[in-house]
Protein backbone atom coordinates (compact mmCIF):
# COMPACT_ATOMS: atom_id res chain seq x y z
CA UNK A 1 0.00 0.00 0.00
CA UNK A 2 1.60 3.01 -0.97
CA UNK A 3 0.00 6.74 0.58
CA UNK A 4 -0.57 9.44 -2.11
CA UNK A 5 -2.76 11.60 0.68
CA UNK A 6 -2.47 14.51 3.23
CA UNK A 7 -1.65 13.06 5.77
CA UNK A 8 -1.25 10.74 7.39
CA UNK A 9 1.22 10.55 4.86
CA UNK A 10 3.94 7.56 3.97
CA UNK A 11 6.40 7.97 7.24
CA UNK A 12 10.39 8.20 6.44
CA UNK A 13 11.79 4.25 7.04
CA UNK A 14 13.82 6.20 10.14
CA UNK A 15 10.66 7.23 11.76
CA UNK A 16 9.19 3.70 11.63
CA UNK A 17 12.37 2.49 13.31
CA UNK A 18 11.60 4.99 15.93
CA UNK A 19 7.90 4.55 16.65
CA UNK A 20 9.13 0.87 17.36
CA UNK A 21 11.06 1.93 19.99
CA UNK A 22 9.75 2.06 24.00
CA UNK A 23 8.47 5.69 25.14
CA UNK A 24 10.12 7.13 27.70
CA UNK A 25 9.26 8.59 31.15
CA UNK A 26 9.18 12.47 30.03
CA UNK A 27 9.85 14.26 33.77
CA UNK A 28 13.88 14.10 32.87
CA UNK A 29 16.41 16.45 31.65
CA UNK A 30 17.00 14.10 28.92
CA UNK A 31 13.22 14.66 27.44
CA UNK A 32 13.56 18.00 28.14
CA UNK A 33 16.85 18.21 26.34
CA UNK A 34 14.60 17.30 23.16
CA UNK A 35 11.94 19.18 23.33
CA UNK A 36 14.12 22.43 23.58
CA UNK A 37 16.18 20.95 20.58
CA UNK A 38 12.54 20.89 19.09
CA UNK A 39 11.80 24.72 19.57
CA UNK A 40 15.24 25.61 18.62
CA UNK A 41 14.96 23.47 14.93
CA UNK A 42 11.01 24.64 14.00
CA UNK A 43 12.11 28.08 14.86
CA UNK A 44 15.19 27.60 12.68
CA UNK A 45 13.24 26.32 9.41
CA UNK A 46 10.55 28.73 10.09
CA UNK A 47 12.47 31.65 9.69
CA UNK A 48 11.16 33.10 13.35
CA UNK A 49 12.70 35.60 15.14
CA UNK A 50 14.34 35.69 18.14
CA UNK A 51 10.92 36.36 21.04
CA UNK A 52 8.81 34.22 19.10
CA UNK A 53 7.59 31.18 21.01
CA UNK A 54 6.59 27.58 20.56
CA UNK A 55 3.81 25.23 21.85
CA UNK A 56 3.93 21.76 21.86
CA UNK A 57 -0.32 20.49 21.70
CA UNK A 58 -1.13 17.39 21.62
CA UNK A 59 -4.25 17.38 19.38
CA UNK A 60 -4.69 17.07 15.95
CA UNK A 61 -4.51 20.29 13.74
CA UNK A 62 -8.48 21.50 14.43
CA UNK A 63 -6.89 21.62 18.33
CA UNK A 64 -4.31 23.82 17.45
CA UNK A 65 -7.01 25.76 14.96
CA UNK A 66 -9.73 26.21 18.23
CA UNK A 67 -6.63 26.49 20.68
CA UNK A 68 -5.45 29.42 19.04
CA UNK A 69 -8.59 31.05 18.90
CA UNK A 70 -9.22 30.47 22.38
CA UNK A 71 -5.80 32.01 23.57
CA UNK A 72 -5.66 34.83 20.83
CA UNK A 73 -8.88 36.45 20.07
CA UNK A 74 -12.09 37.40 22.16
CA UNK A 75 -15.34 39.16 21.48
CA UNK A 76 -13.90 42.50 21.09
CA UNK A 77 -11.92 41.18 17.48
CA UNK A 78 -13.41 41.93 14.15
CA UNK A 79 -11.83 38.84 12.07
CA UNK A 80 -11.71 38.21 8.58
CA UNK A 81 -11.83 34.37 7.91
CA UNK A 82 -10.66 33.35 4.07
CA UNK A 83 -13.59 30.30 3.60
CA UNK A 84 -12.37 28.73 0.57
CA UNK A 85 -12.79 25.13 1.48
CA UNK A 86 -13.44 22.73 4.33
CA UNK A 87 -10.44 24.10 6.21
CA UNK A 88 -11.21 27.49 5.85
CA UNK A 89 -15.06 26.67 6.73
CA UNK A 90 -13.71 24.92 9.95
CA UNK A 91 -11.61 28.47 10.73
CA UNK A 92 -15.63 30.46 10.46
CA UNK A 93 -17.44 27.38 12.59
CA UNK A 94 -14.51 27.97 15.26
CA UNK A 95 -15.02 31.92 15.17
CA UNK A 96 -19.18 31.29 15.40
CA UNK A 97 -18.46 28.62 18.34
CA UNK A 98 -16.06 30.79 20.40
CA UNK A 99 -18.44 33.76 19.44
CA UNK A 100 -15.60 35.98 17.41
CA UNK A 101 -17.02 38.86 15.25
CA UNK A 102 -16.25 37.68 11.88
CA UNK A 103 -16.47 38.19 8.25
CA UNK A 104 -16.17 35.28 5.67
CA UNK A 105 -14.45 35.95 2.42
CA UNK A 106 -16.57 32.70 0.70
CA UNK A 107 -14.21 31.82 -2.21
CA UNK A 108 -16.30 29.64 -4.60
CA UNK A 109 -13.92 26.02 -5.87
CA UNK A 110 -12.58 26.95 -9.10
CA UNK A 111 -11.56 30.84 -8.00
CA UNK A 112 -8.23 31.98 -7.02
CA UNK A 113 -7.89 34.55 -4.06
CA UNK A 114 -6.86 37.73 -5.70
CA UNK A 115 -5.85 41.46 -4.51
CA UNK A 116 -9.63 42.12 -6.26
CA UNK A 117 -11.06 40.18 -3.54
CA UNK A 118 -9.53 41.87 -0.48
CA UNK A 119 -9.88 45.18 -2.24
CA UNK A 120 -13.61 44.71 -1.41
CA UNK A 121 -12.84 44.56 2.87
CA UNK A 122 -9.85 47.67 2.46
CA UNK A 123 -12.08 49.94 4.20
CA UNK A 124 -13.58 47.31 7.06
CA UNK A 125 -11.46 47.59 10.67
CA UNK A 126 -10.23 44.19 11.12
CA UNK A 127 -7.97 43.00 13.97
CA UNK A 128 -6.95 39.65 12.53
CA UNK A 129 -7.07 37.28 9.24
CA UNK A 130 -7.35 33.68 9.83
CA UNK A 131 -6.39 31.80 6.92
CA UNK A 132 -5.43 28.08 5.38
CA UNK A 133 -2.47 29.71 3.25
CA UNK A 134 -2.84 25.94 1.55
CA UNK A 135 -6.39 25.59 1.35
CA UNK A 136 -6.14 21.24 1.80
CA UNK A 137 -9.85 20.49 0.43
CA UNK A 138 -8.70 22.22 -3.17
CA UNK A 139 -5.16 22.28 -3.44
CA UNK A 140 -5.14 25.71 -3.84
CA UNK A 141 -1.96 28.19 -2.43
CA UNK A 142 -3.17 31.21 -1.73
CA UNK A 143 -0.96 34.74 -2.00
CA UNK A 144 1.71 34.62 1.17
CA UNK A 145 2.91 38.24 0.09
CA UNK A 146 -0.28 39.34 -1.26
CA UNK A 147 -2.06 38.52 2.96
CA UNK A 148 0.73 39.66 4.57
CA UNK A 149 0.96 43.15 3.11
CA UNK A 150 -2.37 43.30 3.55
CA UNK A 151 -2.06 42.37 7.58
CA UNK A 152 0.84 44.83 7.88
CA UNK A 153 -1.01 48.09 6.15
CA UNK A 154 -4.10 47.34 8.58
CA UNK A 155 -2.01 45.89 11.20
CA UNK A 156 -4.23 43.11 11.51
CA UNK A 157 -2.71 39.86 13.25
CA UNK A 158 -1.91 37.48 10.34
CA UNK A 159 -2.70 33.98 11.94
CA UNK A 160 -1.56 31.23 9.47
CA UNK A 161 -2.67 27.37 9.26
CA UNK A 162 0.34 26.19 7.47
CA UNK A 163 -0.65 22.62 8.30
CA UNK A 164 -0.62 21.01 4.93
CA UNK A 165 1.85 23.14 3.37
CA UNK A 166 5.20 23.54 5.47
CA UNK A 167 8.17 22.15 4.44
CA UNK A 168 6.41 21.89 0.87
CA UNK A 169 6.54 25.73 0.02
CA UNK A 170 8.51 28.32 1.11
CA UNK A 171 7.38 29.73 4.06
CA UNK A 172 9.38 33.16 6.16
CA UNK A 173 7.96 33.69 9.68
CA UNK A 174 9.51 36.82 10.18
CA UNK A 175 9.41 38.03 6.17
CA UNK A 176 6.03 38.14 5.95
CA UNK A 177 5.20 39.10 9.81
CA UNK A 178 3.56 36.01 10.96
CA UNK A 179 1.92 36.56 14.39
CA UNK A 180 0.99 32.66 14.52
CA UNK A 181 1.45 30.03 12.53
CA UNK A 182 0.33 26.35 12.98
CA UNK A 183 2.22 23.20 11.93
CA UNK A 184 0.75 19.56 12.45
CA UNK A 185 2.46 16.04 13.25
CA UNK A 186 0.88 14.38 9.99
CA UNK A 187 0.87 16.03 7.34
CA UNK A 188 4.51 16.82 5.40
CA UNK A 189 6.32 16.29 8.90
CA UNK A 190 5.05 12.95 7.65
CA UNK A 191 4.88 11.45 11.68
CA UNK A 192 1.95 9.96 13.55
CA UNK A 193 -1.23 12.01 13.89
CA UNK A 194 -1.42 13.65 17.52
CA UNK A 195 0.89 16.82 17.96
CA UNK A 196 0.44 20.10 16.75
CA UNK A 197 2.86 22.66 16.62
CA UNK A 198 1.98 26.73 17.34
CA UNK A 199 4.59 29.30 16.74
CA UNK A 200 3.52 32.78 17.92
CA UNK A 201 5.18 36.21 17.37
CA UNK A 202 6.37 37.88 20.20
CA UNK A 203 3.70 40.81 19.43
CA UNK A 204 1.11 38.62 20.05
CA UNK A 205 1.93 36.87 22.99
CA UNK A 206 2.78 39.97 24.15
CA UNK A 207 -0.25 41.77 23.22
CA UNK A 208 -3.33 38.94 23.77
CA UNK A 209 -1.69 35.67 24.92
CA UNK A 210 0.02 36.85 28.10
CA UNK A 211 -3.21 38.92 29.01
CA UNK A 212 -5.83 36.89 28.13
CA UNK A 213 -7.50 34.38 30.30
CA UNK A 214 -7.84 31.14 28.24
CA UNK A 215 -10.86 29.58 29.07
CA UNK A 216 -9.77 25.89 28.44
CA UNK A 217 -7.10 24.75 31.27
CA UNK A 218 -5.90 21.92 28.66
CA UNK A 219 -5.13 24.58 25.46
CA UNK A 220 -3.98 27.42 28.20
CA UNK A 221 -0.75 28.60 25.20
CA UNK A 222 0.35 30.93 28.78
CA UNK A 223 1.07 27.44 31.06
CA UNK A 224 2.24 25.83 28.22
CA UNK A 225 5.47 28.26 27.21
CA UNK A 226 6.28 28.78 30.78
CA UNK A 227 6.40 24.99 31.23
CA UNK A 228 8.40 24.91 27.56
CA UNK A 229 10.82 27.31 29.29
CA UNK A 230 12.52 24.30 31.02
CA UNK A 231 11.76 21.46 27.73
CA UNK A 232 8.25 20.91 29.40
CA UNK A 233 4.46 20.63 28.98
CA UNK A 234 2.11 20.83 31.64
CA UNK A 235 0.04 17.60 30.60
CA UNK A 236 1.99 14.37 29.16
CA UNK A 237 2.47 14.94 26.09
CA UNK A 238 2.33 12.71 22.77
CA UNK A 239 5.85 11.80 23.90
CA UNK A 240 6.67 9.28 21.44
CA UNK A 241 5.58 12.21 18.13
CA UNK A 242 8.00 14.73 19.88
CA UNK A 243 11.06 11.95 19.83
CA UNK A 244 9.76 11.05 15.96
CA UNK A 245 10.22 14.89 15.76
CA UNK A 246 13.45 15.29 17.07
CA UNK A 247 14.78 12.67 14.76
CA UNK A 248 13.08 14.30 11.68
CA UNK A 249 13.94 17.65 12.05
CA UNK A 250 17.45 16.61 12.41
CA UNK A 251 17.39 15.47 8.98
CA UNK A 252 15.46 18.27 8.08
CA UNK A 253 17.79 21.14 9.08
CA UNK A 254 21.06 18.35 7.97
CA UNK A 255 19.34 18.51 4.05
CA UNK A 256 18.38 22.22 4.43
CA UNK A 257 15.02 23.72 4.32
CA UNK A 258 15.07 25.29 1.20
CA UNK A 259 16.47 21.74 -0.42
CA UNK A 260 13.30 20.19 1.31
CA UNK A 261 10.90 22.31 -0.48
CA UNK A 262 13.11 22.25 -3.35
CA UNK A 263 12.41 18.53 -4.11
CA UNK A 264 8.77 19.16 -3.09
CA UNK A 265 8.30 21.02 -5.77
CA UNK A 266 10.36 18.58 -8.06
CA UNK A 267 7.84 16.20 -7.35
CA UNK A 268 4.64 17.73 -7.97
CA UNK A 269 5.91 19.47 -11.02
CA UNK A 270 7.04 16.00 -12.19
CA UNK A 271 3.72 14.51 -11.56
CA UNK A 272 1.95 17.72 -13.49
CA UNK A 273 4.12 16.78 -16.38
CA UNK A 274 3.73 13.31 -16.33
CA UNK A 275 -0.33 13.46 -16.32
CA UNK A 276 -0.16 16.25 -19.66
CA UNK A 277 -2.50 14.03 -22.11
CA UNK A 278 -4.53 12.36 -19.69
CA UNK A 279 -8.84 12.82 -19.54
CA UNK A 280 -8.00 14.91 -16.25
CA UNK A 281 -8.24 18.36 -15.50
CA UNK A 282 -5.87 20.41 -13.05
CA UNK A 283 -7.87 23.49 -12.09
CA UNK A 284 -6.19 26.94 -12.77
CA UNK A 285 -5.45 28.60 -9.81
CA UNK A 286 -2.21 28.70 -7.79
CA UNK A 287 -1.12 25.12 -6.42
CA UNK A 288 0.69 24.16 -3.42
CA UNK A 289 2.97 21.60 -4.06
CA UNK A 290 1.76 19.20 -1.10
CA UNK A 291 -1.20 18.48 -3.30
CA UNK A 292 -2.36 18.21 -6.61
CA UNK A 293 -6.31 18.40 -7.43
CA UNK A 294 -7.27 16.11 -10.16
CA UNK A 295 -10.80 17.32 -11.99
CA UNK A 296 -12.59 14.42 -13.62
CA UNK A 297 -14.56 15.73 -16.68
CA UNK A 298 -16.47 12.47 -16.16
CA UNK A 299 -17.18 12.93 -12.82
CA UNK A 300 -15.84 9.76 -11.83
CA UNK A 301 -13.54 10.41 -9.25
CA UNK A 302 -14.89 8.14 -6.72
CA UNK A 303 -14.42 4.73 -8.88
CA UNK A 304 -11.14 5.84 -10.02
CA UNK A 305 -10.19 6.18 -6.23
CA UNK A 306 -11.33 3.00 -5.93
CA UNK A 307 -9.89 1.34 -8.94
CA UNK A 308 -6.61 2.30 -7.56
CA UNK A 309 -6.72 1.95 -3.75
CA UNK A 310 -8.10 -1.93 -4.76
CA UNK A 311 -6.31 -3.17 -7.79
CA UNK A 312 -3.02 -1.22 -7.38
CA UNK A 313 -2.77 -0.78 -3.82
CA UNK A 314 -2.17 3.23 -4.64
CA UNK A 315 -4.01 5.52 -2.09
CA UNK A 316 -5.00 8.84 -3.37
CA UNK A 317 -7.53 10.83 -1.30
CA UNK A 318 -10.70 11.52 -2.20
CA UNK A 319 -13.21 14.96 -1.97
CA UNK A 320 -16.32 14.94 0.86
CA UNK A 321 -19.56 16.56 -0.39
CA UNK A 322 -20.13 17.86 -3.75
CA UNK A 323 -16.51 17.67 -5.10
CA UNK A 324 -16.74 13.77 -4.25
CA UNK A 325 -17.22 12.82 -7.49
CA UNK A 326 -15.36 15.63 -9.34
CA UNK A 327 -12.31 15.54 -7.42
CA UNK A 328 -9.28 12.99 -6.23
CA UNK A 329 -6.23 14.76 -4.50
CA UNK A 330 -2.94 13.34 -5.17
CA UNK A 331 -0.95 14.25 -2.32
CA UNK A 332 2.98 14.75 -2.42
CA UNK A 333 3.69 14.74 0.97
CA UNK A 334 6.45 12.53 2.87
CA UNK A 335 8.38 9.80 1.75
CA UNK A 336 7.86 9.56 -1.69
CA UNK A 337 10.12 9.17 -4.95
CA UNK A 338 9.92 10.23 -8.75
CA UNK A 339 9.85 6.48 -9.82
CA UNK A 340 6.83 6.44 -7.66
CA UNK A 341 5.10 8.98 -9.82
CA UNK A 342 5.58 6.94 -12.49
CA UNK A 343 4.16 3.92 -11.18
CA UNK A 344 1.02 6.35 -10.04
CA UNK A 345 0.73 7.80 -13.68
CA UNK A 346 0.98 4.19 -15.17
CA UNK A 347 -1.76 2.84 -12.92
CA UNK A 348 -3.70 6.06 -13.99
CA UNK A 349 -3.88 6.18 -17.10
CA UNK A 350 -4.78 2.14 -17.18
CA UNK A 351 -7.94 2.93 -14.99
CA UNK A 352 -8.96 5.99 -17.04
C1 LIG B 1 -5.10 18.49 7.96
C2 LIG B 1 -5.39 19.88 8.18
C3 LIG B 1 -5.88 20.37 9.38
C4 LIG B 1 -6.06 19.51 10.60
O1 LIG B 1 -7.00 18.54 10.54
P1 LIG B 1 -7.05 17.51 11.74
O2 LIG B 1 -7.88 16.41 11.18
O3 LIG B 1 -7.66 18.17 12.89
O4 LIG B 1 -5.63 17.11 12.01
C5 LIG B 1 -6.13 21.71 9.53
N1 LIG B 1 -5.90 22.56 8.52
C6 LIG B 1 -5.43 22.15 7.33
C7 LIG B 1 -5.20 23.16 6.25
C8 LIG B 1 -5.16 20.80 7.12
O5 LIG B 1 -4.69 20.38 5.94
Amino acid sequence: MKLFTLGPVQMYPYTLEKSAEQIPYFRTPEFSEVVLENEKMIKEIAYAQEGSKTVFLTASGTGAMEATIMNCLGRDDSVLVIDGGSFGHRFAQLCERHEIPHQVLKLPFGEALTREHLKEYEDTPFTALLVNIHETSTGQLYPMELLSDFCVKKNMLFIVDAISSFLADPFYFSKYSVDVVIFSSQKALALAPGLSIVLLSERIYEQRVKKKKCVSMYFDFDSHIENGKRGQTPFTPAVGVLLQLNDRLKHIVNQGIEDCVHFAAELAGDFRRKIEGLSVELPSYPLSNACTPLVFPDNNAKKVYENLKYNYGLVLTPNGGELADKVLRVGHLGCHTLEENDVLVKALKEVL
